[in-house]
């Protein structure tokens, strides 16, 4: 797969070497992409395949399975470029969203410049009080809640944008907002109903309420449907009981509001047989039953709470079941899938913070009668910083 992909790109490649811009350009524009992709495909099924017949014939068959995509990532692993998605490269927000965001990315700036203390979180092992509050006060808990349900209604650049600044200053706080938001009342956001919505949403936006992500559990990490946490409906239908616990929840000691996966027992309407099925519950930490274990002490994000989760015997309302009896892996999926471009732009964050200390350090510190920068080998590892710091960059922000 990756090899046919490098033979497309070469052949882009050459395309680019031996057309002039302005045919290439227009091949791009007036195809969408198409004419340059087949070019590039007649280019790559040049006697170079011959040991392919077998994979092509799989890679069609995975190709007609997963149907069209219009994902540049997933495309990109089926080896083929979506030209059109990135030549020329997009303007993804209008001019008034490009303000907005500028409006919001200086005082996020000034706030962890002259507000935030991240050296004192990470001592402490928590966000200092009047962090939590000034963050709240610039409406940081509710970046992408819609202005009608007291949230700023960023889109997913601007999010991506903002998140990159907090990630360059504290990645804890970093993770503390992302949790919250990317994961923990996500799945409200994204398959609630107007019901859930208009209950939940002005409370997490406002950080009145913070939220959490309760997946993975002791013997199910990676392999997600593999949970053991138990919901099981009441006699009359109008609650379910829930039961199990819940490790590494980021926010698990600090949150109100949690989104719960469990196995619930489904029957089949066509069969009659009854099996377990993973769902999605919104659980309120009032409603009794819920407790969480003291902050797992880490190497670092030690300002970020992560705790473990119990529920015994939680009476969640039938209401609260979130996106559908037995929909749950495919909320947690969407959560998850929707949620990840917010970590990469925070880490991206991190990393350009990074860099400019290493830079700041090596063009400073002098060995041997020379800045240290003058080496090489030094050389090599800021170029090398620069190119991870751009693919992240690149993958948070295109995908
Ligand atoms: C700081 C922190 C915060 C977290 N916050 C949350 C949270 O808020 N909510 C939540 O639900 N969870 C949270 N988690 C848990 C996290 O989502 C899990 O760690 C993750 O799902 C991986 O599970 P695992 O650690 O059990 O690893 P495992 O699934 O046991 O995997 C161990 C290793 O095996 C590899 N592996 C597994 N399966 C395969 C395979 N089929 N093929 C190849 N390699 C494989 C993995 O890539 C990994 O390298 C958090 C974890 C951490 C460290």
């Amino acid at each position: 797969m990756l090899r046919g992909f490098q033979i497309r790109t070469n052949s882009l490649l050459r395309l680019k070497e031996v057309l002039p811009d302005s045919t290439l350009d227009r091949l791009l524009a007036s195809s969408r992409g198409c004419q340059v992709r087949s070019l590039a495909a007649s280019a790559a099924a040049q006697p170079k395949v011959q040991d392919g017949q077998k994979s092509s014939q799989n890679k069609k068959k995975l190709d007609s399975n997963l149907g069209e995509s219009k994902s540049f990532g997933l495309n990109l692993f089926r080896g083929q470029i979506s030209a059109d998605q990135v030549f020329p490269f997009p303007e993804v927000l209008t001019p008034d969203q490009r303000q907005e965001l500028q409006e919001l990315v200086d005082p996020t700036a000034k706030f962890f410049e002259e507000v935030n203390d991240a050296g004192k979180n990470d001592t402490l092992e928590k966000v200092e009080d009047h962090s939590m509050q000034g963050l709240r006060e610039m409406g940081a808990f509710g970046l992408q809640v819609p202005q009608d349900l007291g949230g700023l209604g960023l889109t997913n650049t601007q999010y991506a944008r903002l998140v990159e600044v907090v990630g360059a200053h504290d990645l804890g706080v970093g993770i503390t907002l992302g949790a919250h938001q990317s994961i923990g009342f996500k799945g409200i956001l994204l398959f609630g109903n107007p019901e859930q919505k208009e209950k939940y949403l002005p409370r997490v936006a406002s950080g009145e309420d913070m939220a959490a992500f309760c997946l993975t559990e002791p013997a199910s990490g990676s392999d997600a449907s593999s949970i053991r946490t138990r919901a099981v409906p009441s006699a009359d239908g109008s609650h379910y009981v829930l039961n199990g616990s819940k490790i590494w929840i980021s926010n698990g000691g600090l949150a109100e509001v949690f989104t719960v996966f469990a196995q619930c027992p489904v029957t089949d309407e066509k069969t009659g047989e009854t099996k377990d099925k993973v769902t999605a519950f919104i659980v309120e930490r009032k409603f009794g039953g819920v407790s969480s274990g003291p902050p797992e002490k880490k190497m670092g994000i030690k300002a970020s709470n992560t705790a473990e989760v119990y529920f015994e015997d939680v009476k969640v309302p039938a209401e609260n079941v979130l996106g559908g009896v037995g929909g749950g892996f495919k909320v947690a999926m969407n959560i998850l899938n929707n949620g990840r471009f917010g970590m990469a732009a925070a880490l991206s964050g991190t990393m350009r913070s990074c860099i400019s200390k290493a830079v700041d350090h090596a063009a400073n510190r002098t060995q041997f009668g020379m800045k240290i920068e003058t080496y090489g080998a030094i050389q090599e590892k800021i170029a090398r910083m620069t190119m991870m710091h751009y693919v992240t960059e690149v993958l948070s922000f295109n995908f």
